[in-house]
């Protein structure tokens, strides 16, 4: 079931730039009744250290702000350890936007253009979640972004479909060329314990919600400014604020444990070449060296 209205197709709305400049976090809320939990986040900062180190502006910053806070919104409704990967495949192959959020509150992300392709079809396509379970197990689910819509609509879809939870999601970025203006979002969840007719209320609270677009744009936005919207008149505690930051997680070890993923005959070839090998982290660009002694290891190891 879904509820609430799906409001954009990842609109990159343009829009003077802020005076004040607040800093990142997420924040959630549980109303005292037991009904709902709320996580609202602010993500401007995140999203832009993404959006700069892969170069990208438009529409497609924008769908990829949102995916940015989607996992990051999907990471904070579980256990603070978990790893959390959002994927969005474009429809007709058009290419892929990755997400990490890690514990700690560090996030980054991916883009990959289809050769040929002008721009990664967001409506249509198909929006991946992933974590890793205690137990070393991939935990994941996919559905289809609905055809007129973007990873706001395809999280919401998402919820309900993977997670079993009723919720509601709202997620926007707003983009003046590539440089992130305002981003972030909040999901609404609604509880085992609810009440019933409690699911009515909100409902019809956030049918009459302003668009979360025109929260990012109002000078008050903050996390506990959102809840503090949603959750207006509704008795409610605060249960944990935490900062989140881009920063890519890449090191040698991490590179190197990459190549190991090569055919024996292409690591030979390589370590044949004789030279050292330069290989920068598609994620934050960083350089990395690996010798061909640490290239000769992965053969033994093999
Ligand atoms: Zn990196």
């Amino acid at each position: 079931m879904f509820f609430g209205t799906w409001l954009d197709n990842c609109p990159a709305l343009d829009k003077d730039s802020r005076v004040t400049s607040p800093s990142d976090s997420v924040l959630r809320a549980l109303t005292d009744d037991g009904s709902f939990r709320v996580i609202a986040a602010r993500t401007t900062d995140t999203v832009n250290g993404a959006v700069q180190t892969q170069k990208t502006s438009g529409n497609v910053a924008a769908c990829f702000g949102d995916l940015i806070t989607a996992t990051i919104l999907l990471r904070e409704t579980m256990a603070p350890q978990l790893r959390v990967q959002g994927i969005v495949r474009g429809k007709d192959a058009s290419g892929t936007m990755v997400a990490d959020s890690n514990p700690g509150g560090t996030a980054r992300g991916l883009i990959q253009l289809a050769k040929g392709k002008p721009e990664i079809r967001v409506a249509g396509g198909f929006l991946q979640m992933m974590r890793t379970l205690h137990d070393g197990r991939i935990h994941q689910g996919i559905v289809e972004i609905p055809t007129d819509a973007g990873v706001s609509a395809g999280m919401m879809r998402y919820m309900q479909v993977s997670e079993q939870i009723v919720s509601v999601v709202s997620i926007g970025t707003l983009v003046h060329g590539d440089r992130i203006l305002e981003s972030g979002g909040y999901i609404v969840q609604l509880l085992p314990e609810a009440q019933e007719g409690m699911l009515a209320v909100m409902t019809e609270r956030l049918a009459d919600f302003p668009a979360i677009e025109t929260l990012l744009q109002s000078p008050e936005f903050t996390p506990a400014h959102l809840i503090e919207e949603i959750l207006y008149r509704m008795p409610y505690a605060l249960t944990e604020q935490s900062a989140l930051r881009f920063e890519c997680n890449c090191s040698l070890v991490r590179v190197i444990a990459g190549l190991a993923t090569l055919k024996a005959d292409e690591i030979r070839s390589l370590v044949e070449e004789g030279g050292v090998l330069d290989i920068s982290c598609d994620f934050c660009g960083k350089g990395y060296e690996v010798s061909p002694e640490q290239l000769r290891g992965l053969l033994k190891a093999n």
